[in-house]
């Protein structure tokens, strides 16, 4: 008997450890084999996965964050464009660098001649949200998480669009989620929460931004029409008489540049290409296909009198697929993101007056790229793994990258917090003289 008990007692941490495997591995049978209704009722076993080698530790007394000092911009910048990857990471880069042509495949990003390291924390988290983050971006201000546009007093604060558009610039907004989601709405709304979709739909409407392309029709809709708005205004009919309203890609395709009106493209109900939805998509635009709409726009702005334009388009899925923990959902958003990037990067070479920054608010879903077998990394397949938890999974607080071409690019590199960005891309600009709306 004693001499069981001592076996157990030496090999206790062997055994646990077997039995977690087995338990896990189980688990992920299960799961690859998507017998949903199995899964659902299995209990995850969560501390395997958030407490897997974890450590909980009390960070030291935070110092008060100071700007970066820049280098001055002697050759400015007339146009920026910057791209965000949401939840987009090295590791999200590096494993669609895998995916789409094994470790020598050159992406759009691995092109780019300067680029940083974004530190990402929030005003109240270590870990960010994706609109204190954005806040960041658009007013170089740390924020709460979950706040759009307002301090953590909820002191309002002057976003990018609203700055240049005082000195004569025009702006555009692109996501492939719902355009009322974070991203596009910490660059024209001011609430703070961001799941007041009500707010940010009409604060993004009244906006001063020129175009804004996505999805998310239904938070124009009250919900008596099959909406999602609880206030009951049907802001589409107030869209289509303040705006243009574009809903199909032959909308964007076919559209009039002569007239300047504001508009507003809204190309699904909710997201764009919606995985769910295969089959659906024909009518709805990639990022590319209205980044190169918005670009056109702004032209037309600028050869009317504007003196530059500003335009932010957001690959907003690819997030999604990591708090999805879906290594192919990951694969199909970064694909339409790589694409965007390099058209923009394209046009920055060709145009020689516009600066490309590409960069992300966060990284989600930890993910790793191990070998399939620890004992032989030669071993032929490579392991993707998501590791803050199956099927929802969350963000980190692992730095992004930031790349940069073009005039004003010089000041990111290093590494940057991502308030500095908005400091980076105003310093960019030859804004000028405080000349007013460009826009009649
Ligand atoms: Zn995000």
């Amino acid at each position: 008997m004693n001499a069981i008990f001592n076996f157990l007692k030496k090999y206790a941490l062997i055994i646990v450890i077997a039995f977690s495997i087995g338990a896990f591995a189980g688990y992920k049978a299960l799961e690859s084999l998507d017998v949903q209704a199995l899964t659902n009722a299995t209990p995850v076993p969560e501390s395997l996965i958030t407490d897997k080698d974890a450590f909980f530790e009390i960070l030291p007394e935070g110092k008060v964050l100071t700007q970066k000092k820049l280098t001055s911009v002697d050759k400015k910048a007339k146009n920026i464009i910057l791209l965000i990857g949401d939840g987009m990471s090295i590791s999200q880069i590096s494993s669609y660098r895998l995916l789409k042509g094994g470790p020598n495949a050159r992406l759009s990003f691995d092109k780019f001649p300067i680029s940083g390291i974004v530190l990402t924390h929030s005003e109240d988290a270590i870990v960010t949200d994706s609109a204190s983050s954005a806040t960041a971006y658009s007013t170089g201000k740390k924020t709460n998480n979950g706040v759009l546009g307002l301090d953590k007093d909820k002191k309002f604060l002057e976003n990018l669009t609203e700055k240049i558009y005082k000195y004569g610039f025009v702006s555009s907004l692109i996501s492939t989620s719902d355009i009322t989601h974070a991203t596009p709405a910490a660059f024209a709304a001011h609430v703070d929460s961001r799941s007041k979709t009500d707010d940010i739909s009409k604060q993004m409407m009244e906006s001063n931004v020129m175009v804004i392309l996505g999805g998310g029709t239904h938070l124009f809709l009250p919900e008596k029409v099959g909406g999602k708005r609880k206030d009951g205004i049907d802001l589409l009919q107030e869209v289509r008489s303040s705006h243009t309203l574009l809903t199909t890609i032959d909308d964007l395709n076919d559209f009039d540049f002569i007239d300047n009106t504001k508009v507003i493209g809204l190309f699904a109900d909710e997201h764009l290409r919606d995985i769910e939805k295969p089959d659906n998509h024909s009518l709805e635009p990639s990022l590319s296909d209205m980044l190169a709409f918005a670009i056109k726009r702004s032209l037309q702005f600028n050869e009317d009198g504007c003196k530059g334009f500003f335009i932010m388009a957001e690959g907003s899925q690819v997030d999604w697929a990591g708090h999805a923990n879906n290594i192919n959902y990951l694969k199909k958003e970064m694909q339409d993101f790589d694409e965007a990037v390099q058209n923009a990067l394209d046009y920055a070479k060709e145009s020689q007056d516009t600066l490309v920054i590409v960069t992300a608010d966060h990284e989600t879903g930890g993910l790793l790229i191990e070998p399939a077998s620890l004992t032989n990394y030669t071993a032929p397949e490579v392991k993707f793994s998501f590791n803050t938890g199956i099927g929802y999974g969350s963000h980190t607080g692992v730095p992004v990258p930031v790349y940069a071409y073009g005039p004003g690019s010089e000041n990111f590199t290093g590494t940057l917090d991502n308030t500095d960005v908005y400091h980076a891309m105003i310093e960019a600009l030859d804004l000028g003289s405080q000349s007013g709306s460009c826009v009649q």
